[in-house]
């Protein structure tokens, strides 16, 4: 029986499309720049996003680490999300790799408000604060179910950052999502972010590789960054080229994901062992279990199935969809769900 696997977007394996793809690809060493295929990616993906220049990177850690090295200086301040990402998931790289502190915002899903990156900011002059030094926002908000920021929240946080002098980054990993969800231009972003972490290998689809964007300056900045923390790749326009045909092909179908992640959230909305589901904006499921079941019982109930699901925290679970997930193991998934709804535990 196949695997329904809803662990996390980041699963997906490439298409026979997408390898064919890669195979074709025209390479060359990237740490002389001379990957024909890489150039290709990092100037369409800046392209994109209306940004001057790219840079490809194994992964969206490194991207978001890279990005906020450069921007930053030892014994200076991040403000951000208290659930976001490059706190949380970075293995206490901002401590590590940037000597900076982190000003953690509560904020709503992920998501903060100008107001309360206002209040966090630290500045220069006072011998004993750490000074703020970058901004750095999540979208979407994978803690907080994949809600995402308009277009209009980014413009206000960035007017905060303008009048501090501030940079924004983005740690984009599914930016897409976010632009597909809210109709949002890609282009526009660059009006107010001064560097963009996208991640190829989430809802796009590529196997690996994230690229990080931003001005012609900041860029040959984090090319060296880069390169001290070990992500020069030499030929790696193979994996290039499946970002290329992620981006020009594994967008739009993201809509397919956002239809799959409210479908179960209107299932699991009924289900007598749900105490509350968040508000799914994206291809983000998290939800809460009432006493019914344990967390990990739920899902090893759900393993038995062949569905699988991540352990998010006491009593919580997420599912994310994707682009294997086709309308069959949905079916299926939904039908184990209301199943679940109906059995008895045993005590
Ligand atoms: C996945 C992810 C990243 C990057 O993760 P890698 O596994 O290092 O590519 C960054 N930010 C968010 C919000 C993510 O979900």
């Amino acid at each position: 029986m196949q695997i329904t696997d809803l662990r996390s977007d980041t699963v997906t394996r490439p298409t026979p499309e997408m390898l064919s793809a890669m195979f074709a690809a025209k390479v060359g060493d990237d740490v002389y720049a001379e990957d024909p295929t890489i150039n290709e990616l990092e100037q369409k993906a800046a392209a994109m996003f209306g940004m001057e220049a790219g840079l490809f990177c194994p992964s969206g850690t490194m991207t978001n680490q890279i990005s906020i090295k450069a921007h930053t200086e030892p014994m200076t301040e991040v403000i951000c999300d208290i659930t976001s990402h490059i706190y949380q998931y970075e293995g206490g790289g901002i401590m590590y790799n940037s000597m900076a502190s982190v000003a953690l915002v509560h904020g709503n899903r992920g998501k903060m408000t100008p107001a309360q990156v206002e209040a966090h900011f630290r500045p220069l002059d006072n011998v004993h604060y750490p000074p703020t030094r970058l901004v750095s926002l999540e979208n979407t908000c994978n803690k907080g179910g994949g809600a995402y920021y308009t277009i209009e929240e980014i413009a206000a946080i960035s007017e905060v950052c303008k009048r501090h002098n501030l940079p924004l980054h983005l740690d984009g990993a599914r930016v897409f999502n976010a632009l597909v969800a809210s109709g949002n231009k890609a282009k526009d972003y660059g009006l107010y972010f001064d560097s963009i972490s996208v991640c190829l290998s989430k809802g796009l689809g590529a196997p690996v590789g994230s690229v990080l964007l931003g001005s012609k300056d900041f860029i040959k900045k984090s090319r060296r960054i880069r390169k001290v923390l070990g992500g020069g790749m030499r030929q790696a326009g193979y994996l290039a080229a499946a970002g290329i045909y992620a981006l020009d092909n594994n967008i739009e179908r993201l809509q397919e994901d956002h239809r799959k992640a409210k479908a179960l959230e209107e299932t699991l909305l009924q289900a007598d062992y749900v105490e509350s589901v968040l508000p799914v904006e994206t291809n983000i499921v998290i939800f809460k279990l009432n006493e019914k079941y344990k967390d990990l019982d739920f899902v090893a109930a759900l393993d038995e199935q062949n569905i699988r699901a991540s352990s998010f925290g006491p009593q919580m679970i997420r599912f994310v969809t994707h682009l294997d997930i086709t309308e069959e193991m949905l079916q299926h998934t939904l039908q184990v769900l209301h199943s679940l709804s109906k059995q008895q535990v045993e005590v």
